[in-house]
């Protein structure tokens, strides 16, 4: 038996990407931070459209995907979130050699939070690693890590909306502000529900709190917004925002989440 692991990597500085992926995002959110200007109303989603993942929003996502796109036939692999500053996304897994054919399995995905991005581009990163994914599990050989039979699922994808890359180019991508504040340990947090339903968490940096207090305001498509302090280390990995960004979650969890923190009014 011989076994080792593989590993595909979303990653990439191919400078002709950058035309129709990044850049088109980043000025959308150059777009909102000029809305008090009102250049911004064509923005289609002016507020919190960059974000950080969890591996909820990644089982998630998954799922949708696997029944929308691969009639579920996908394995579930294991998740987990890093902070890869070169690797988006991964698919790694084990080959083991039998008598008649060689079999994969033990199937990782990684997606690395290095990057604030767009809940879009999230989703295009982790549908590339699922074609990787759909034909490793399917024992098709490719003509290449990205061949003929890779480009031909990801040209379907792409007519239905997605931006997938062969390779993403992350020239220009933020990081996500991670600061020494981390070791404090208190964190203020800016609970948020929008007016279609979606609920959002923020780690925010005090200094910018009064300033993101009268944009919240303002922004019509917010319909409430909280704001606490906690001492939960779940918030220990999110960028400190200065800016209205946050992690999307599910209903229970912003309940959850949110029945635990102490509640500050300004
Ligand atoms: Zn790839």
């Amino acid at each position: 038996m011989n076994s080792r692991t593989l590993a595909f990597n979303n990653m990439g500085l191919d400078p002709k990407n950058s035309a129709n992926g990044p850049l088109r995002v980043w000025s959308f959110m150059l777009t909102f931070a000029f809305r008090n200007n009102s250049i911004g109303a064509f923005a289609p989603s002016p507020i919190l459209l960059s974000m950080q993942i969890d591996i909820l929003w990644l089982r998630k996502w998954f799922d949708t995907f696997n029944q929308q796109y691969f009639d579920g036939g996908l394995p579930t692999p294991r998740f987990h979130i890093g902070h890869s500053r070169t690797q988006l996304g991964t698919l790694s897994y084990k080959r083991k050699r039998g008598l008649m054919r060689t079999s994969l399995y033990d199937f990782a995905l990684g997606m690395s939070n290095y990057y604030d991005q767009s809940e879009h581009q999230f989703q295009s990163v982790l549908l590339h690693e699922m074609i990787h994914l759909s034909i490793a599990a399917s024992g098709l050989t490719d003509t290449a890590p990205h061949g003929v039979v890779f480009r031909g699922m990801m040209s379907r994808l792409n007519r239905e909306g997605w931006h997938i890359h062969v390779t993403t180019s992350t020239r220009g991508m933020q990081k996500a502000f991670t600061g020494s504040e981390r070791v404090i340990g208190q964190y203020l947090v800016l609970a948020i529900e929008l007016a279609d339903g979606r609920h959002f968490l923020s780690s925010v940096s005090p200094r910018h709190a009064r300033a993101l207090n009268e944009r919240v305001r303002q922004a019509s498509e917010v319909r409430q917004a909280a704001w606490y302090t906690t001492t939960d280390p779940w918030f220990a990995d999110m960028p400190k925002v200065r800016s209205l960004r946050g992690r999307r979650v599910s209903a229970e969890v912003f309940a959850n989440k949110t029945a635990r923190m102490k509640p500050i009014a300004f």
